[in-house]
């Protein structure tokens, strides 16, 4: 019988575990006995790490990956994907926003053939007017500049086939946007579509200064257009100049100099030096990306495990083998 390993990053969801194992397992039970949910405690400071606790030890299919602080919810989703055994993975937030109930649906997708099953939001009635105008862009932005596509409206929310959680777990980058590496890996996709409820109790994590964040570093991980921009604007400046010089000089020898013009010196000055700043910025922020990939620090640390057989426990982990090799 095919196992199902259900991961979910959580920091500070006290309030939540109790309705989130309660709808979970209910809807579980009527799909399959063998499964594992993994909740990854992403250095919760509530008692998040004692609720789970206590719900692992009522039942042993609940198991508890405690990283050793705030790691970030991608981070935390990469170590629950080291970490599920089952032939099919769902990552899920622990916020009942992903609905239980919409597993049913991409298992049997998943059973007919499917490598992976997207769940896709078919509406975003849940988020706010900014949020939803936000993403729009975001999302416009992304399909445009990154290579492969990334699906307009699927989240984190999807079932992975066994072939596919070992396809991601090669990829070694510290930079972990999962939509984009979930969708770099490939193979056939199928799509669900559900409607995202709001989130059942405790508060949201994000902010629109996180999500600003959370754009750029999937645009940085998926996209080197910022970059190479800058020679094209370069070409389009100076030619712009030099038609603008050469027809100075004209008017000048045609009807001389006229009274120098102070603020339009000032104005294109400080235009172009806003241009140049900004270049320099978008250098910045993919050296950074690269400072980090270069230092080749293991993308979290483990402090404690609770659940797991030792096979699974001893396992390589994607990131920390780059170094166990070396
Ligand atoms: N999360 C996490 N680490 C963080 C922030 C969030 O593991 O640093 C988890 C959180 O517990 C939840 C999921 O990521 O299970 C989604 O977070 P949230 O619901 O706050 O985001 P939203 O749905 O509002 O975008
Ligand atoms: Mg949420």
């Amino acid at each position: 019988m095919p196992t199902l390993s259900i991961v979910v990053p959580m920091y500070n969801e006290e309030a939540m575990l109790h309705l989130f194992f309660k709808r979970m397992s209910a809807v579980l039970s009527t799909i399959t006995p063998s499964y594992e949910i993994i909740c990854v405690n992403d250095g919760s400071r509530d008692d998040t790490l004692g609720r789970l606790r206590f719900f692992a030890q009522q039942d042993e299919r609940i198991k508890i990956v405690n990283l050793s602080r705030n790691f970030g919810k991608e981070t935390a989703l990469s170590a629950g994907l080291d970490y599920a055994s089952g032939d099919a993975v769902i990552p899920m937030d622990a916020d009942l926003q992903d609905p239980p109930e919409v597993i049913a649906q991409l298992i049997a997708k998943w059973r007919a053939g499917a490598k992976v099953v997207l769940a896709v939001r078919a509406d975003r009635s849940s988020d706010s007017w900014l949020k939803r105008v936000t993403a729009n862009g975001a999302y416009s932005i992304f399909s445009r500049l990154s290579e492969p596509r990334i699906p307009r409206n699927a989240g984190d929310f999807r079932l992975m086939d066994r072939v596919v959680v070992d396809a991601i777990k090669r990829l070694p980058e510290r930079s972990r946007f999962m939509k984009g590496l979930f969708a770099w890996v490939g193979y056939e996709t199928e799509v669900v579509e559900y409607v995202r409820e709001e989130r059942a109790a405790g508060e949201t994590k994000w902010n629109y200064w996180k999500l600003w964040n959370f754009a750029l570093e999937g645009i940085t991980s998926f996209s080197s257009l910022p970059l190479r921009v800058w020679s094209y604007v370069g070409f389009a400046v100076s030619l712009g100049a030099m038609l603008f010089g050469g027809w100075t000089v004209a008017k000048t020898l045609i009807f001389g100099i006229d009274v120098p013009g102070y603020a339009s010196l000032m104005s294109v000055m400080l235009f172009f030096n806003g241009i140049m700043l900004i270049g320099i910025g978008v250098l910045g922020e993919y050296m950074a990306r690269i400072f980090t990939e270069v230092k080749a620090r293991p993308l979290y640390i483990v402090a404690e495990t609770v659940g797991f057989d030792e096979a699974v426990d001893r396992a390589p982990q994607t990131y920390p083998s780059v170094n166990k090799t070396a």
